[in-house]
């Protein structure tokens, strides 16, 4: 085979990437064209009816733009939608590697950086029957989904895992990426959220010790390094193209509706033609639902928690038009108020409360009014514009925190070992049915805690409160059909 440029193979390899992306010159990028390792695709594709960004799938006249492109000297179409990865304009090649595959398992070759290293390395993992370092046991429900997932990475199929909030959902991709890895595949973990980047980050990196992890969200250090396992923001997706053989989107629901298309053009494609796809959610949109009920979406439940649980059931509490009340009265209903000085005032066991709101322009007169109801408890509030954000998230962890005030922002991600949950407003339309599932699932998720109440205090049922509802106490049935609670 003609010799090329390792450099140049494991920087381009399963990406596709602008000439300013590389740190090669133009001349070296040609002749490795030349050779056939090298591909270059438009980066914008034009038809008589639309035109199309082809590294993020925007097709929306709105999102492009013209210029005067020095480049080609032409008037440039551009697109705005992926700009800040640098710009994709009609005279734009995206590049990607085309010649033989970087080898996946040799995680010290790659600093040493010597050929023989490197082979005997990727031969000694290959023999060993385990790269798993983790140790834990799965419950029931985690041990049958964990053979599902084995088996979409095995076969390449797809696959929707539906997990209730705090059944442990990541462990349930041990055993499958272990296995997917020991085969040289090349796996991936996407999230719409840079929080769930930085959070799984260090338990895979524990749980797989001798291989390279690649995290990657916006300005992370890793952006250039080939690993066999890679953690990434939905956006980061979009400079790879056909990388994966094996793909999971964790917390699928949690990327804005409206986003849904761009989130599955970037997810196809990063993953190659023949690769498997696995999500990860606890509350599926309706959409998806429908689609598992019609069995056009494989999926696996996993309806219990860890800690062999029920899930607590919503209950409802009308409380009149609150919002009039809190402005013309500045006062919060008083089944509300009762409901807070309960938490308050129990000493055995000792509760702390998490209450939603629907919007943050009403923390002011909220707080003001608890303070003024509760003088001398330690009240917060939260909200996802707040600096202190992340200190006050630990304080009430730690305990210190008697009652916290919050937004959608804390429905997902955060554990408090023992809280009870109340929801003002949730007839609101930012509590959607999966906002809902999820608030209630911050409630009795520690072993040593797993019973609590959630409340939704309200001013008129919605569809979203009565199919939350609905969703949690199918699951429990399920569980219980199951044996998965005791
Ligand atoms: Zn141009
Ligand atoms: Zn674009």
């Amino acid at each position: 085979m003609l010799p090329f440029n390792v450099d140049l193979q494991r920087m381009t390899f399963g990406k596709q990437l602008l000439i300013d992306d590389l740190p090669f010159p133009s001349t070296e990028i040609q002749q490795h064209a030349e050779n056939g390792f090298i591909t270059f695709r438009n980066g914008l594709t034009k038809t008589r009816v639309q035109t199309q960004c082809v590294r993020c799938g925007n097709h929306d006249p709105s999102w492009f733009g013209v210029f005067p492109c020095a480049r080609c000297g032409q008037t440039c179409i551009y697109c705005r939608k992926c700009l800040m990865m640098g710009r994709i304009s009609s005279c734009t090649q995206l590049i990607s590697w085309s010649g033989p595959e970087p080898p996946m398992l040799e995680r010290e070759a790659q600093i040493n950086h010597e050929h023989e290293t490197s082979l005997t390395l990727v031969n000694e993992a290959r023999s060993t029957s385990s790269l798993l370092a983790w140790t834990g046991t799965l419950s029931e429900g985690q041990k049958y989904a964990s053979s599902k997932v084995e088996a979409a990475f095995l076969q390449q199929t797809e696959l929707l895992v539906w997990a209730v909030c705090g059944a442990g959902k990541t462990e349930v991709l041990f055993s499958g990426i272990n296995q997917a890895l020991i085969s040289g595949q090349r796996v991936c973990i996407a999230t719409p959220r840079t929080d769930v980047v930085l959070e799984l980050t260090p338990r895979l990196k524990q749980a797989f010790p001798t291989i390279n992890v690649a995290s990657l969200y916006g300005g992370s250090p890793d952006r250039h390094m080939l690993a066999p396992l890679t953690i990434a923001t939905t956006h980061q997706l979009l400079r790879f193209y056909q990388a994966f053989d094996s793909v999971i989107v964790d917390e699928v629901d949690a990327f804005p509706f409206t986003a849904d298309d761009a989130l599955q053009y970037a997810v196809k494609q990063a993953r190659k033609p023949q690769s498997a796809l696995v999500y990860l959610t606890a509350t599926p949109s309706p959409k998806w639902q429908k689609l598992c009920r019609n069995g056009k979406l494989k999926h696996v439940k996993i309806p219990a928690r860890y800690h062999r649980h029920p899930l607590p059931i919503p209950e409802f509490i009308w409380c009149g038009n609150w919002n009039k009340m809190l402005n013309k009265s500045q006062a919060l209903p008083k089944k509300l108020l009762l409901w807070l000085q309960q938490r308050i005032s129990a000493t055995h066991p000792r509760k702390q409360a998490l209450l939603f709101i629907p919007k943050i322009d009403l923390f002011p007169n909220v707080l003001r009014i608890l303070n003024e109801a509760f003088p001398g408890i330690n009240i917060e509030g939260v909200h996802a514009e707040d600096p202190d954000r992340k200190n006050k998230v630990i304080r009430m962890r730690n305990g210190e925190t008697s009652l916290l005030i919050t937004t959608t922002i804390l429905e997902r991600g955060v554990t408090f070992p023992n809280i009870d949950v109340a929801v003002l407003g949730a007839e609101d339309r930012i509590f959607t049915e999966s906002a809902l599932v999820q608030i209630a699932g911050r409630v009795g998720r520690s072993a040593d805690c797993p019973s609590g109440t959630i409340s939704f205090f309200h001013y008129g049922k919605t569809e979203a409160m009565v199919r939350a509802r609905q969703q949690i106490i199918d699951m429990n049935r399920e569980a219980k059909q199951r044996g998965l609670v005791d």
